[in-house]
């Protein structure tokens, strides 16, 4: 049973569950409460000294906590990513994970991980930008899934779990922060393609094996998102490489040519140079080609990446 001080205030869980590597608070706080029979509002309470949905990083009641699940503060320091942020952390070697924040984005745990681990309700941890597919259980865990059953079944699109592998062969490659900048425009590049209606063949052949001949696909959905990853992927790998970076910028007419070739070998079979102002890729390219012309800043990943704020990962 959980136990409570004389003055009502809880001291030991009954059911001390464990949190999920990299768990959102709004998640892993809301099932202990629910384990052990005490209401969230009161448990919050208790927590942080104020009533409210769930608690806020600010208030990190990583001690509180610690107390309560009788686990050390380390061990849920690392494994919940807010209870990080913005205190001391010495002899914590966190670098390299998951921060628990933007550009990273709350996802739920694969269904499938779940229910090994023997939890009864969804789980939802913090996502870098690469975690889309879950290898042990061939599910869709990316983009678009806002409850379980969007996990979508990826076997009958190989191509999809082989692009989740060379994305994160990518990473290894050309680093973390420029992939993920590169992926970012590349999915950009890929939804703009998708509201003009181009590339059609391919993704609605997905769509066909992943949800049968009578699919239905919102733009926002799970399933979109699985279906354009691995052009997607294939994409970020030229955005993200600084030699074809500098071909699609350079003021050299043939080596712009050069970069729209590869495009057609690597990413849509055919694709040879835009085919109208409205082409998103094409847009694109001029933006690096302008760059250039102005003497702006070289849009080289090296430079542009080394600007940006994208902290994916702890480095304290
Ligand atoms: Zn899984």
């Amino acid at each position: 049973m959980t136990k409570r001080s004389p003055a009502g205030r809880f001291t030991e869980l009954a059911f001390p569950i464990p949190p999920v590597q990299d768990e959102a608070l709004a998640s892993y706080v809301p099932r202990l409460a629910s384990a052990n029979h005490v209401r969230l509002d009161h448990f919050i309470e208790h927590l942080t000294g104020r009533r409210r949905q769930y608690p806020r990083p600010a208030e990190a009641p990583a001690h509180a906590l610690a107390a309560l699940t009788a686990r050390s503060v380390q061990t849920l320091l690392y494994a919940l990513p807010e209870l990080r942020a913005g205190i001391p952390l010495p002899g914590l070697r966190v670098e390299g994970r998951t921060l628990g924040r933007y550009p990273n984005r709350p996802g739920l745990l694969c269904r499938r991980c779940r229910q090994q681990k023997l939890i009864s309700v969804p789980v939802t941890r913090w996502q870098r930008h690469d975690q889309n597919v879950c290898l042990r259980h061939g599910l869709w865990i990316g983009e678009g899934v806002s409850i379980e059953s969007d996990q979508v079944e990826l076997a009958p699109c190989p191509e999809i779990v082989r692009a989740h592998r060379y994305h994160r062969r990518l990473i290894g490659r050309l680093g973390r922060v420029p992939v993920a900048l590169a992926y970012h425009e590349a999915q950009q590049i890929h939804l703009e393609w998708v509201s003009q209606g181009r590339f059609q063949d391919i993704r609605f052949s997905r769509f066909r094996r992943l949800l049968g001949a009578d699919w239905r696909v919102n733009r926002e959905s799970a399933v979109l998102n699985a279906a354009i990853h691995p052009e997607v992927v294939a994409l970020a790998g030229l955005l993200g490489s600084v030699y074809w970076r500098g071909l699609a910028g350079s003021s050299r007419p043939g080596d712009v040519l050069r970069f729209y070739e590869e495009v057609g070998s690597r990413v849509h079979a055919g694709y040879r140079r835009p085919a109208d102002y409205f082409d998103p890729l094409g847009q694109w390219v001029e933006e690096q080609v302008s760059a250039h012309r102005l003497g702006r800043t070289p849009p080289s990943p090296s430079n542009v990446f080394a600007m940006s704020n994208y902290g994916y990962t702890d480095t304290h």
